[in-house]
């Protein structure tokens, strides 16, 4: 059955030669990227900006999150080569800003942090001053992993709360409310600009929604995302409301009374969706 979002999705936006360059390129490097294998609704506008966001270790993910789209199950082959084929893509196609995610990989002995710190390494020799977000999970609260990370010196750590508080024990089950908190509370003492990003439209209030944004402020996060929740797939969650854009704007003027150093808040609004433009 087709879903029918609220119109303010639908969106039109001219296919241009940028566009079709880092399309044709994705395509024809076998990367894999979070905007591709989720049917990212913002690829037109992302990629004409030459923004793409490289999805590391895999397509198949070891936790069972309910909201997202990505395969579960047995993960792929770790890609030794994976860090100079995003770096050749980059420098090919002359970006200037990149975010990095991986699926879980509960299954590597260091859980995937060292290919985050070889990517990065990788870009920086092929591309000097572009700048690198990883968007990392959460380790299993192994702040080791987490300075493996930051120790290749990316320009953004982002780990994203995703849902509320009181959503984690159904619709996140292999992941902890507090531990997230606590790897980006770690990152901000280890000087990382931090990010991180929760979705709304699963049914909580907004109370509980501004209780999460305090608990991220709390933990000193400098940015922060709101998009709405979309289902990847019949089997996810439906979705229990679609916030209006004037809703939106209401929690970015909250967020930013907060002290948030930049929120990036609307419908249409992933992660990976603004280029942080705070430094420090
Ligand atoms: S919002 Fe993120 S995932 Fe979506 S197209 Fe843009 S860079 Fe890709």
């Amino acid at each position: 059955m087709r879903i029918h979002h609220p119109e303010w999705f639908k969106i039109t936006l001219p296919h241009d030669k940028i566009f079709y360059s880092i399309k044709t390129g994705i395509k024809r490097s076998g990367l894999h990227t979070v905007c591709e294998e989720a049917g990212c609704p913002n690829r037109i506008r992302c990629f004409s900006l030459k923004r793409v966001t490289f999805l590391i270790l895999g397509k198949v993910c070891t936790r069972n999150c309910l909201y997202c789209g990505v395969t579960k199950g047995t993960p792929d082959i770790v890609d030794k080569n994976e860090p100079v084929r995003i770096a050749g893509f980059v420098r090919d196609m002359k970006l200037d800003y990149l975010v990095i995610t991986s699926v879980t990989r509960d299954d590597l002995a260091d859980k995937g942090a060292g290919q985050f710190a070889a990517v990065i390494a990788e870009v920086k020799k092929e591309r000097p001053g572009c700048r690198i977000e990883v968007l990392t999970p959460d380790f299993s609260g192994d702040m080791s992993l987490l300075k493996t990370v930051l120790s290749a010196k990316p320009f953004v750590f982002a780990h994203n709360i995703e849902v509320v508080k009181e959503f984690y024990p159904r619709l996140r089950p292999g992941g902890r409310y507090s531990l997230s908190l606590e790897l980006l509370a770690q990152a901000k003492e280890m000087n990382a600009i931090t990010k991180s990003g929760i979705m709304i439209g699963l049914g909580e209030t907004i109370n509980q929604i501004k209780a999460t944004l305090k608990d991220l402020k709390h933990a000193h996060v400098d940015v922060i995302t709101i998009g709405q929740y979309l289902p990847p797939g019949k089997e996810a969650p439906a979705v229990r409301k679609y916030y209006t854009p004037q809703e939106f704007n209401s929690l970015k003027v909250k967020a930013q009374s907060m002290g948030f150093r930049q929120v990036c808040a609307g419908p249409l609004v992933r992660s990976s969706y603004c280029q942080v433009e705070v430094t420090e």
